[in-house]
């Protein structure tokens, strides 16, 4: 059975063809500037074969027409006819209280989809605009929503309850949501298979840490609390976001530097994080990169980001009673060898003991931990495809 996983953001479209006899991956994609001058599409097929086409793409209709035109060509794609694609899954940010597992869509799912747009005003159209280009362009073709938020829908309601007046969750939905909850769950379950238990037996700390990121504290399987709050803004240091602050520190900004509240919002979600803190850059490379060369911004946006990770996951050992693992995965937790350390340096006393040497490593699944380390580091690089992938198999044979 094949399956074409679709991500559709505002502007670009992450594609991928799985070949789920085996969960190979027989094609990655990305179409950038959909809507803008210069759309460009680039494939790669077998992890080298390279192939870019230039040409404009003004609508995600367009965009999902040359995908599938590209993955059926003769000489630059992978399939011989689009029959061969058995079904679709759609990563979907945001289903609100609606959904807690991956559905098959039907116009129902459509609705609720519509209806969760005021809480990802920036996600869920295209999301949304994605399924239904695919639905016109493939209509007698399965599709599947595979939503950010499903995995957080087990938390207890004292983790995801604010405290303002109630009323605001009754009304509007006001509450903890979470994202990255692919991402988290995937890692979490090979992070149940490192330790040789099953996924119900597990405590797991998980540190999703990208441009965007997110820590999640999972007992059994099942999350208990994430960083991430109403809308992903909230918690860990990031890139470009601010993460936890002092809500009273918005409307002090927008009165000294006469902006208005959207302006403000607009700044703690593009130009704060280690951007804000370092002046430099939302990529750690580069932030890194003038550490060594001595400035201290740079140093300090690195200490602040490690700092918070380290408290979420002291407070999430609180929340689960221990943890049996902590897990590294995204593009700093997989590649920033420094960070990681950073993070778990001088946690001997409540079991997390680093081995320097083991985590010399980048985007390789491994143990990270010293032999004695009472709690297990693991570095997971996620997979967030593949479980598109699989829940669409699943859902799809169940229908
Ligand atoms: P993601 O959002 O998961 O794609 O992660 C992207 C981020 O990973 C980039 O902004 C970088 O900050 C970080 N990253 C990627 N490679 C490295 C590396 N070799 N060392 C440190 N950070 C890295």
């Amino acid at each position: 059975m094949k399956v074409l996983v679709i991500n559709c953001g505002s502007s670009s479209l992450k594609y991928q063809v799985l070949d789920m006899k085996n969960e190979s991956v027989l094609v990655i994609g990305l179409i950038e500037r959909i809507g803008i001058e210069g759309s460009v599409l680039k494939q790669e097929r077998n992890g080298c074969d390279k192939y870019i086409l230039e040409t404009p793409m003004k609508t995600h209709k367009e965009a999902i027409g040359h995908v599938l035109k590209t993955i059926i060509d003769p000489v630059n794609g992978v399939l011989n006819s689009m029959d061969e694609i058995a079904a679709v899954g759609h990563r979907v940010v945001h289903a609100g209280e609606k959904y807690s597992g991956s559905v098959l869509i039907n116009e129902d799912v459509m609705a609720a989809l519509d209806e969760c747009t005021e809480l990802a005003p920036l996600h869920n159209p295209p999301n949304i605009l994605g399924i239904r280009a695919c639905q016109e362009l493939m209509p007698n073709t399965p599709m599947v929503g595979v939503f950010d938020t499903a995995f957080h829908q087990t938390m207890p309601k004292e983790a995801y309850i604010y405290a303002i007046p109630y009323e605001y969750y009754e009304k509007y939905g006001v509450r903890r949501y979470g994202f990255h909850g692919t991402s988290h769950r995937f890692v979490s379950e090979r992070a149940a298979l490192l330790l040789g238990k099953s996924v119900q037996d597990t405590k797991v700390i998980t540190c999703h840490l990208g441009n965007g990121a997110s820590v999640a504290a999972i007992d059994g399987g099942k999350c208990m609390d994430t960083s991430m709050g109403f809308t992903p803004l909230e918690g860990l240091v990031m890139g470009t976001r601010s993460g936890d602050i002092d809500p009273a520190i918005i409307s002090f900004i927008k009165e000294k530097e006469g902006l208005t509240v959207n302006e403000v919002t607009n700044i703690l979600n593009k130009k704060s994080g280690v951007l804000g803190i370092s002046g430099i850059s939302s990529d750690f490379r580069d932030i890194e990169d003038a550490a060594k060369g001595g400035n201290e911004r740079a140093q300090l946006a690195l200490d602040v980001f490690a700092l918070k990770v380290k408290s979420y996951i002291g407070a999430y050992l609180a929340e689960l009673n221990g943890a049996d693992a902590i897990v590294f995965t995204a593009g700093v937790g997989e590649n920033g060898i420094e960070a990681r350390m950073s993070i778990c340096s001088n946690l001997e006393h409540i079991g997390i003991k680093m081995d320097a040497v083991r985590n010399k490593v980048r985007g390789k699944e491994t143990e990270i931990s010293a032999e004695d380390s009472a709690i297990k580091v693991f570095l997971i690089p996620t997979n967030e495809e593949l479980v598109i992938a699989r829940d669409t198999v699943e859902i799809v044979g169940k229908s």
